[in-house]
C-alpha cells in the first residue's frame, strides 16, 4: 500500500524490498494448513507500474549513510525508508520443548511446513492449538472442521479481544465443531507427543500448534533505531521514527507514540498509506497529517461454514455486539478478497484506496526512552520478543 501510494507523484522512484518473489496474504495461512488456500498472490497485479521489486532481505538500515544493507545485493541508497517488515511468531524459548516440538503459523514457510505434517495425520488425530487469540481460534476451527480432534489451550481466556457475548458465540461454534476448549490452563512444556499444562495434567497430541502471540523482526533495533519493548519501531503520530525523520514505519512493526495499533491487516493498510502520505508531504514541503483511522472490529472465520463479526469502537475496543452464523463465512471471504482487491486498485490508480477515519488518537507521549547505544545485535538476531533471525529470511531469498 505504501509503495503504491507513493506513485501519486511520478518523480519518486519506488523500490520494494521483500524476501519472497510472491506476495504472502497472511490472513488465510491457517487455511493453507488445512489445505484449502495457498495464501500467495502474484506481485504483478499488486504493484503499480514502475515500482522496482528487489527480492532480498534488508539486514540493516544505515541512517548515517542513508543506505539499506541487503543480505545478498549491493546496499541501496534512499531518501526515505518505510519500515514495514510486519510480524512473525516463534514459540518461546522459556517453555521447554516449545521451540523443538510446536509449530507456528505466522509466516508462509511455517504454514507450509505444518501443512505437510497435518496432511500426514490419520483422520481424527489429536491436534493441540496453544493460544486462543483470533489466529488460534481460526486455526482450531479450520482443523476441527477437517475432522481432527482439536484441543484449544487458552492460557487464561478464550479470545481476549472479543466481547463477552462474542466470546460466548465463538465458544458455542467451537464446541459444535468438536473443539475441546481448555480456558484457564497454560502450556508449561511441550514434548513430541504431549503438552503439559499449568494444572499439572498431560494431554497427548499428535501435533502442537503455537499461536500464542506475534513478535516482530529485530531489524529496527539492529539498525540502532529506538523501538518499543516488543521491537516495533517507535514513531510519532505521522509515523516518522523518533530518531530519524527519513525513516517511517507502518503495519505490525510500527509503534506510533509507543501506543501501537492492533497487529492486523485492517490497521496495516491505512498505516501504509499514511506513512506514504507523510513522505509525500515532506517531499512537497507541507505539514504531514497524523494517523486518523477507525477500527470496525474483527471478522473471524470459524471454519468454512461459519464466522463471527465482532464490532468495536473506533479506537478498536470491542463492544458487546457481534454477529455470527453461516452468513459471516462469505463475509469473511469477501474481506479476504478485498485486501488484495484494494491493493490492485491502488496499484492501478494511486491515491484511490480509502479508509474510514476515526479522529485523532488521544494524545500519547512517546515514551521517554533513553538514547540507546546501537544494540550490537547479530543482524536480525533474536532477542526477547523479536524474530526471525536472518537464516529464516535467507531460506527464501534467491541470491
Ligand atoms: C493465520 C493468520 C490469520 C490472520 N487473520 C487476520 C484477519 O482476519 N484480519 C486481520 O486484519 N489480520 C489478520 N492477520 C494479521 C495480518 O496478517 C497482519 O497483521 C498483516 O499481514 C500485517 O501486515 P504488514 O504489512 O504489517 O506485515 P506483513 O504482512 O507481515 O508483511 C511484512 C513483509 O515484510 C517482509 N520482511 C520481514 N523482514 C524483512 C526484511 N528484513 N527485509 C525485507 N523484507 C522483510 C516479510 O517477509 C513480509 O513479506 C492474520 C495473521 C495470521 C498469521
Amino acid at each position: 500500500m505504501a509503495a503504491n501510494r507513493l506513485r501519486t507523484r511520478a518523480d519518486i522512484a519506488v523500490t520494494l524490498i521483500n524476501p519472497r518473489a510472491e506476495f504472502v496474504e497472511r490472513i488465510p495461512l491457517h487455511q493453507l494448513v488445512a489445505g484449502n488456500d495457498d495464501a500467495v498472490a502474484d506481485y504483478d497485479q499488486l504493484l503499480g507500474a514502475g515500482i522496482a521489486l528487489i527480492v532480498d532481505a534488508a539486514v540493516r538500515i544505515d541512517t548515517d549513510r542513508r543506505v539499506v544493507e541487503l543480505l545478498y545485493g549491493a546496499p541501496l541508497s534512499y531518501d526515505f525508508v518505510i519500515y514495514a517488515v510486519g510480524s512473525t511468531a516463534e514459540p518461546p524459548a522459556s517453555i521447554p520443548g516449545a521451540r523443538e516440538f510446536a509449530y507456528p503459523v505466522a509466516e508462509l514457510e511455517h504454514a507450509r511446513r505444518l501443512r505437510v505434517v497435518v496432511a500426514d495425520l490419520p483422520p481424527g488425530a489429536a491436534i493441540t492449538v496453544v493460544g486462543a487469540g483470533l489466529t488460534g481460534i481460526e486455526t482450531a476451527s479450520e482443523l476441527a472442521e477437517n475432522g481432527y480432534r482439536v484441543t484449544l489451550v487458552c492460557g487464561g481466556q478464550l479470545g481476549p479481544y472479543l466481547s463477552t457475548r462474542g466470546r460466548r458465540s465463538v465458544a458455542k461454534v467451537l464446541r459444535k465443531l468438536g473443539v475441546h476448549i481448555l480456558e484457564a490452563p497454560a502450556v508449561t512444556k511441550v514434548t513430541a507427543d504431549a503438552v503439559v499444562l499449568s494444572d499439572g495434567s498431560e494431554h497427548p497430541t499428535s501435533v502442537t500448534i503455537w499461536t500464542a502471540g506475534f513478535a516482530v523482526p529485530a531489524l529496527a533495533a539492529a539498525s540502532g533505531l529506538r523501538t518499543d519493548d516488543v521491537g516495533r519501531l517507535l514513531t510519532d503520530e505521522t509515523l516518522t521514527s523518533i530518531d530519524d525523520d527519513r525513516v517511517l514505519a507502518a503495519g505490525d512493526s510500527a509503534s506510533p507514540s509507543g501506543v501501537p495499533l492492533r497487529m492486523s491487516c485492517q490497521m496495516a493498510g491505512p498505516l501504509g498509506m499514511t506513512a506514504a502520505e507523510t513522505v509525500l508531504s515532506r517531499v512537497a514541503g507541507t505539514t504531514p497529517a497524523v494517523i486518523d483511522q477507525a477500527s470496525f472490529g474483527a471478522c473471524v472465520s470459524l471454519g468454512r461454514r461459519s464466522g463471527i463479526v465482532q464490532f468495536a469502537h473506533k479506537d478498536d475496543r470491542a463492544i458487546d455486539l457481534s454477529s455470527t452464523g453461516r452468513l459471516v463465512a462469505p463475509i469473511k471471504e469477501a474481506v479476504c478478497r478485498s485486501t488484495l482487491w484494494s491493493l490492485r486498485r491502488e496499484a492501478r490508480r494511486p491515491g484511490s484506496a480509502f479508509w474510514f477515519k476515526g479522529g485523532r488518537r488521544p494524545a500519547a507521549a512517546v515514551p521517554d526512552a533513553p538514547e540507546q547505544e546501537a544494540p550490537n545485535l547479530p543482524l536480525c538476531g533474536r532477542s526477547a520478543g523479536c524474530g526471525p533471525d536472518i537464516s529464516n529470511l535467507a531460506a527464501h531469498v534467491e541470491p
